[in-house]
C-alpha cells in the first residue's frame, strides 16, 4: 500500500505543487467528460477533491489511496463551502484498498435515518462529520477534566466493577458468580462507597473518570451505562468541593467554546423550586413562577381554596388560540394538576377568562399587579398543595419557553441546601433525596432528633448540592456522614435496621470505627456535559456505541441468550416467560 503523506482535510493552497498521497473513503464520485471523474475523498479531517482516471471502477465508500499533485482548481469549480475547496489533487493515480457495498444510508446525507439502522451500522454513522467532531470534542473534554483534576492535586484511583450493590436509588445490573453459584455481583451504580473508603484510607483527594451502570428507563439524557467525573476530598466542606468541580467544568467548557464561564452562581433549593418549579432550573429564560397565595387568601372561588396559588405570565401571549389553551390544560392535568386557569388581559385592563366570574375585583386587580400583567399578556394559574403547584408550573414553564439546546448560552448553576428527605413512603419512612450517606445541615439536626412527624422531617435540609446546566442535572454531591452514630441514626430513620445496614454497608460502618476524616464529594455526568457543550439534544450522539431507546444494541445483538452450558456453570435456570 502506498504510504499516506497527508490528511484530506488538511491540504490547502500552501501545498500547491506537492505530490501527495491521501487515504480514505469515497464520499462522492462524479463523471467529468469521457475520461475523467471527480472523487471526493473523506478521512477524519475532511474531504478533498481528486481528479482521477475514469477507467477506475470506483463507488461510494470504496477505500482508496490516491496519489497526485496538489493544484489550484479552475475558478469555476472552486467550492467555498469546503475548506479545501480552492484546490484539488490532479492527475491522480488510485489504489483501491477495499471495495464497499452500497451503504444502507447516505453518510453525511443529512437525511433522518431510523435510530435502529444508524446504531446497527454505527461504524458507518461514525464516519459522519458530526460523529467525528462529537467524539473528538468528547476526548478533548475528558482530557481537560483529567488535567484539571491533576492540576488540583487529585489522584485517579480505579475502583472495582464487580461489587456489592451501591444505593444510588436505581435498579442494579447483576452478574452471576461462577465460583459461588446463586450469588451475584452488582455492577457499580457509582463508586460511592469505595471513594468514601479511599478517604478513610488517607487518599485525601480522589478522582476517577468512572463508568457507572443503572438499570433505568432510557431517555434523551440517560443511558444504562454512563461516564461520570467522580471525586471526593477529605477535611473539606461543600464549598471547597464546588470550587474544585467549578474549575473542572470551566476548563472543559473553555476547551470547547474558547470562553471561560463566569463564576457559577448558587441558589438554595427552596428558591429554585419557588421561582422555577424545578430543582434543575433552566435559567436561560425568565417566565418565573409568581406567588399568588395571599391574593386569593379569602377567595370564594372553590378551585382556589388551596394552600398554594401560583402563576406564570407570558408577555404578549394573549393571542394564543382556544385549541392550544385546551392542549396546555390537558398537559397540565397529565402532570397532576387539577386544572389550569388562564386569564387574558385586554386593552383597558379588563380580563377574559372562563373563571373570571368567580373572582372578586380585588382578586383580579391583586393578581394583575402581583404578576405585573398588562394589555396583551396572559397569566396561567394553578392552585393546590405547594408540591404539585410548583411541579406543574415548572413543567408548564419549560413547555412555554424553553429554548433549543444550542441557543441562549451556557448557564451553569449550583443548587444548594437540598432537603435531606424527598418524601415519605407508604410505611411512613422518609426517602433520602440524595443517598443515605449525606450529612444533614448542622442547623437542622434538632429537627431530626426532636420529631418524627413527616412534615417536619421533610423540612430538614441536607448538605447536598447539584450542578445544573441549561436545565439538565449534570451531577450531585454532598458532605458525607463520617460518624457511625449519625449514620446509624439515618439508617434507622430510613427504615434500614441495624441488621440490614450491617449486611449491606457493614464494611463502611466498620471502616468508620478506625478513624474516618470528615469528607465531601461530587460526581457529574460527562456524557451530559459533552452533549450540552457540543449542542446535542441526546447523549447518544456523544457516545460511540450507545443503546437504542429500548436498551438494546442492534449492532452486537445484546442482550442475548447464553448457552445452556454457561447457565449450568453459573447454577442458573431460565424460567419460561410469564404468561
Ligand atoms: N455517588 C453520587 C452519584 O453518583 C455522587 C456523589 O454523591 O458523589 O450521584
Amino acid at each position: 500500500m502506498t504510504k499516506r503523506t497527508d490528511y484530506c482535510g488538511q491540504l490547502s493552497s500552501d501545498d500547491i505543487g506537492r505530490t501527495v498521497t491521501v487515504c480514505g473513503w469515497v464520499a462522492k464520485r462524479r463523471e467529468h467528460g469521457e475520461f475523467l471523474a471527480f472523487v471526493d475523498l473523506r478521512d477524519r479531517t475532511g474531504i478533498v477533491q481528486c481528479v482521477v482516471d475514469h477507467a477506475h471502477d470506483i463507488r461510494s465508500e470504496y477505500v482508496l489511496a490516491v496519489t497526485g499533485t496538489v493544484r489550484e482548481r479552475p475558478a469555476e469549480t472552486m467550492n467555498t463551502d469546503l475548506p479545501t475547496g480552492s484546490i484539488e489533487i490532479g492527475e491522480a493515480t488510485v489504489e483501491i484498498l477495499s471495495s464497499a457495498e452500497p451503504p444502507p444510508f447516505q453518510i453525511d446525507g443529512r437525511v433522518d435515518v431510523d435510530e435502529t439502522i444508524r446504531i446497527r451500522h454505527r461504524y458507518l454513522d461514525l464516519r459522519t462529520g458530526r460523529m467525528q467532531q462529537n467524539l473528538r470534542s468528547r476526548a478533548a473534554i475528558n482530557a481537560a477534566i483529567r488535567r484539571s483534576m491533576e492540576d488540583q492535586d487529585f489522584v485517579e484511583v480505579e475502583t472495582p466493577m464487580l461489587i456489592a450493590s451501591t444505593p444510588e436509588g436505581a435498579r442494579d445490573f447483576v452478574v452471576p458468580s461462577r465460583l459461588s453459584p446463586g450469588d451475584f455481583y452488582a455492577l457499580p451504580q457509582s463508586p460511592q462507597l469505595f471513594k468514601q473508603l479511599c478517604m478513610v484510607g488517607g487518599i485525601d483527594r480522589y478522582y476517577q473518570v468512572a463508568r457507572c451502570m443503572r438499570d433505568e428507563d432510557l431517555r434523551a439524557d440517560r443511558q444504562f451505562e454512563f461516564t461520570q467525573l467522580d471525586m471526593e476530598m477529605s477535611f473539606a466542606d461543600g464549598e471547597q468541593v464546588r470550587a474544585v468541580v467549578s474549575e473542572a467544568v470551566s476548563d472543559a467548557t473553555e476547551i470547547i467554546t474558547g470562553d471561560r464561564p463566569d463564576s457559577i452562581p448558587e441558589m438554595p433549593w427552596i428558591e429554585a423550586m419557588n421561582r422555577y418549579g424545578s430543582d434543575k432550573p433552566d435559567v436561560r429564560f425568565g417566565l418565573e413562577l409568581v406567588e399568588l397565595t395571599e391574593v386569593f387568601a379569602g377567595t370564594d372561588f372553590n378551585a382556589f381554596k388551596a394552600s398554594t396559588v401560583k402563576g406564570i405570565k407570558v408577555e404578549s401571549g394573549a393571542d394564543i388560540g382556544r385549541n392550544q389553551l385546551d392542549q396546555l390544560t390537558d398537559k397540565a392535568k397529565s402532570w397532576g394538576a387539577k386544572g389550569l386557569v388562564w386569564i387574558k388581559v385586554g386593552p383597558s385592563g379588563e380580563v377574559t377568562s372562563p373563571v373570571a366570574k368567580f373572582m372578586s375585583e380585588a382578586e383580579i386587580s391583586g393578581l394583575l399587579s402581583a404578576m405585573d400583567a398588562n394589555e396583551g399578556d396572559i397569566c396561567y394559574l394553578v392552585a393546590d398543595d405547594w408540591r404539585p403547584v410548583v411541579h406543574v408550573l415548572g413543567l408548564l414553564r419549560l413547555e412555554l419557553g424553553r429554548p433549543p439546546v444550542n441557543e441562549g448560552g451556557l448557564r451553569f448553576l449550583w443548587v444548594v441546601d437540598f432537603p435531606l428527605f424527598q418524601d415519605v413512603d407508604d410505611d411512613g419512612n422518609p426517602l433520602p433525596a440524595h443517598h443515605p450517606f449525606t450529612m444533614p445541615h448542622s442547623e437542622d439536626l434538632e429537627l431530626l432528633s426532636n420529631s418524627n412527624a413527616p412534615a417536619d422531617l421533610l423540612k430538614v435540609r441536607s448538605q447536598a448540592y447539584d450542578l445544573v446546566l441549561n436545565g439538565w442535572e449534570l451531577g450531585s454531591g454532598s458532605v458525607r456522614i463520617h460518624r457511625r452514630e449519625i449514620q446509624q441514626q439515618i439508617f434507622n430513620m430510613l427504615g434500614i435496621n441495624e441488621e440490614e445496614s450491617q449486611k449491606k454497608f457493614g464494611f463502611l460502618m466498620d471502616a468508620f470505627r478506625y478513624g474516618a476524616p470528615p469528607h465531601a464529594g461530587f460526581a457529574f455526568g460527562i456524557d451530559r456535559l459533552v452533549a450540552l457543550l457540543v449542542g446535542e439534544e441526546n447523549i447518544r450522539e456523544v457516545i460511540a456505541f450507545p443503546k437504542t431507546q429500548s436498551g438494546a444494541d442492534p449492532l452486537t445483538n445484546a442482550p442475548s441468550s447464553i448457552d445452556a452450558s454457561q447457565l449450568d456453570e453459573l447454577g442458573l435456570r431460565v424460567l419460561p416467560p410469564a404468561t
